[in-house]
């Protein structure tokens, strides 16, 4: 749908209104801050209630509180702050976001490039649980993909990798790895430079296993931002952005790690099942659900072979057929 030129203007012109309100109410609190010190951009770390722990594009931590106006922002946002001491600030506004990881319609980290499901050969990956997964990133656009740990565990490494072809002829990147053995480990170490990274998955997959490896010193991390945000112990546990040595930021905390499924409803998981998409749309029912509704678009890319029947047989699974 395009726009009307008097739409357009309608719209540039509340959004202008908008803006100058938003301005108006930021002077107001503007006496706070000493009108020497100039606005910068910085990254979210953490954030502990109301307060926020930014980097500087020096690299410089600090801590900030958020103007009342601005959307509280999480870890991995990008802000605009003022510095009004050594090491505190304020924000003064949160950049538009790329991406957000929401749960419960809680939003838990921003700005994330790459979210990566961990299974393992041990406990055995499930496909249905998988899928989830994946119909999850999908519906909040957010590109996934695929880590199979523990692949030394396998005494059929060739069968483990026919599992998750149907994944890969989806789009998806599926990488073997053993954590313990050290398998691959360099090659998906290269795949994280210059990107933020989420790892999801089950408990006991090796996600902590995995972290370690990229992250050695984690844990002296954690208690170093600890100290510095004046929190105690309380940081553990909140979401926080570190720096991978070896290139790529990593965004975590345990409940990312054990991250829950919200139910998912039959809408979701149809647009969550990426390689279908050509084909929606496009059955003689426009009320079609893809399950024995004759000249549907979607069964007869299966017979085609355009869309792995495995998948459609999980689609099915999912909606509970
Ligand atoms: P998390 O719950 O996903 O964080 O999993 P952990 O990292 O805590 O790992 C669970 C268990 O699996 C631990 O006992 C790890 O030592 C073990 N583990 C991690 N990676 C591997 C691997 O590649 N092979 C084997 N055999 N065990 C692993
Ligand atoms: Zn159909």
């Amino acid at each position: 749908m395009s726009l009307t030129r008097r739409q357009k203007w309608r719209i540039e012109k509340i959004q202008a209104e908008r803006i100058a309100r938003a301005n108006k109410a930021s002077n107001d609190s503007e006496d706070l801050l000493d009108d020497e010190t100039k606005a910068q951009t910085g990254l979210v770390i953490t954030r502990y209630g109301q307060r926020l722990l930014v980097e500087a594009e020096s690299g410089e931590l600090y801590q900030c509180t958020g103007r009342r106006n601005i959307e509280l922002s999480v870890a991995g946002d990008q802000v605009v702050f003022q510095t009004i001491d050594n090491d505190e600030g304020v924000v003064t506004a949160l950049l538009e976001r790329d991406n957000l990881l929401r749960r419960s319609q809680k939003i838990i980290a921003a700005n994330i490039d790459q979210l990566w499901l961990v299974v393992a050969v041990e406990p055995h990956y499930q496909f249905e649980l998988i899928d989830r997964y994946l119909v999850v990133a999908e519906n909040a656009n957010l590109p996934i993909n695929i880590v199979v740990n523990k692949i030394e565990l396998s005494d059929n490494p060739e069968q483990v990798i026919y599992d998750f072809s149907m994944y890969e002829s989806a789009g998806y990147n599926v990488h073997y790895l053993s954590v313990k053995e050290q398998t691959n480990l360099g090659e998906f170490k290269a795949q994280l430079n210059h990107k933020a990274h989420i790892f999801l998955g089950q408990s006991g997959v090796g996600k902590s296993s995995l972290i370690n490896e990229l992250i050695p010193d984690l844990n002296l991390r954690v208690n170093e931002l600890s100290t510095k945000s004046k929190l105690g112990k309380h940081t553990t546990t909140n979401t926080t952005l570190y720096h991978i040595p070896s290139g790529g930021d990593l965004i975590d905390s345990p409940g990312i790690r054990e991250f829950q499924l919200d139910d998912l409803t039959d809408k979701e998981i149809l647009s969550g099942f990426r390689e279908f998409k050509p084909f929606i749309g496009l059955c003689k029912f426009r009320n079609c659900a893809h399950i024995n509704e004759p000249k549907c678009a979607i069964k007869t890319a299966v017979e085609n072979g355009d869309i792995n029947s495995k998948r459609y047989f999980n689609y099915l699974q999912l909606i509970g057929v």
